[in-house]
């Protein structure tokens, strides 16, 4: 069990830091290392080629709850969960796909490498050696290894990904934007390294921290960025800033933020923001008239 979840742990960061974070959105640059160890894990996660990952994901931010939205979270919990990869791609999708800019993932040599040898790897890195390994190295039986260290672990890191298009678009608040369907949930952050908080991650897609909160618990991805920026791995990391962050909060959130300006007033509003508001039927300029 406990190489079970080591693997779930690599494979769902890797997810997270990689496919997510750093294919998809360019929120920050890596070295050829970190780039082969999260490729290595990202395949032991099973989830189809990095490339593919990254061109579904992309047109799933660009055209959110649309027709072209891969996973549209308007059509059901179940559709949006697992039920979008048991049908037919819808027309809008694959039209809108063609418009999606995928030249920088198109020449990435590693990812190229990916696909050209992807069942091997698959075979090799998810399969086998999770099987092989803790059979032969650690005594387990070989049915222990295979349906624990490969089924079950590959079922439950599924499974835990695919709540982030469904529960983390459903149920949660929307401090950011009340426009975009992404919520922020503590339960998907805790079970997904930090991709609940997904009302800031699709209000400012490119931040490297897909969320303001930092910490083990509530955002482990960005932990482990932080860890490979300190070793230089990770670079040029993306960050909005907290000015930016308070005018979206207050222009578009639901007002569920901790800092959301409650009232006219409030201490959190800056002079910028007071100093912007027109103030409509003044009392001076009524009596005059
Ligand atoms: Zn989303
Ligand atoms: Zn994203």
């Amino acid at each position: 069990m406990t190489r079970a979840t080591a693997l779930h742990l690599a494979g769902s960061l890797a997810v997270t830091a990689g496919s997510h974070r750093l294919w998809s959105h360019r929120a920050y640059k890596a070295t050829w290392q970190l780039k082969l160890i999260l490729m290595i894990f990202q395949t032991i996660s099973f989830q189809g080629s990095i490339y593919r990952w990254c061109r579904d994901h992309r047109v799933h931010h660009k055209y959110t709850d649309t027709d072209a939205d891969p996973h549209n979270s308007r059509r059901g919990a179940f559709y949006s969960h697992i039920g979008w990869l048991m049908v037919k791609r819808h027309p809008q999708y694959v039209e809108k796909l063609k418009l999606i800019d995928m030249s920088d993932l198109k020449n990435d040599p590693l990812l190229k490498f990916q696909i050209r040898y992807y069942f091997p790897l698959l075979f090799s890195l998810c399969f086998l050696l999770p099987t092989i390994i803790p059979w032969y190295f650690w005594n387990e039986t070989l049915q222990n290894a295979w349906f624990i260290c490969v089924c079950f672990r590959y079922i439950f890191t599924f499974q835990v990904t695919c709540l982030v298009n469904s529960w983390a678009h459903i149920w949660g608040t929307q401090p950011y934007d009340t426009r975009s369907s992404g919520r922020e949930t503590f339960f998907t952050s805790a079970l997904t390294f930090g991709e609940g908080w997904h009302n800031f991650h699709h209000t400012f897609p490119w931040d490297y921290r897909a969320s303001e909160l930092s910490g083990l618990l509530v955002n482990p991805t960005m932990m482990l960025l932080k860890l490979f920026a300190k070793i230089g791995w990770a670079y040029d990391l993306k960050k909005v800033s907290v000015e930016v962050i308070k005018k979206r909060i207050n222009r578009t959130g639901d007002g569920s933020h901790p800092t959301a300006i409650w009232s006219w007033g409030d201490y959190e509003q800056s002079d910028d923001n007071k100093s912007s508001v027109k103030i409509e039927y003044k009392k001076q300029r009524r009596l005059q008239q």
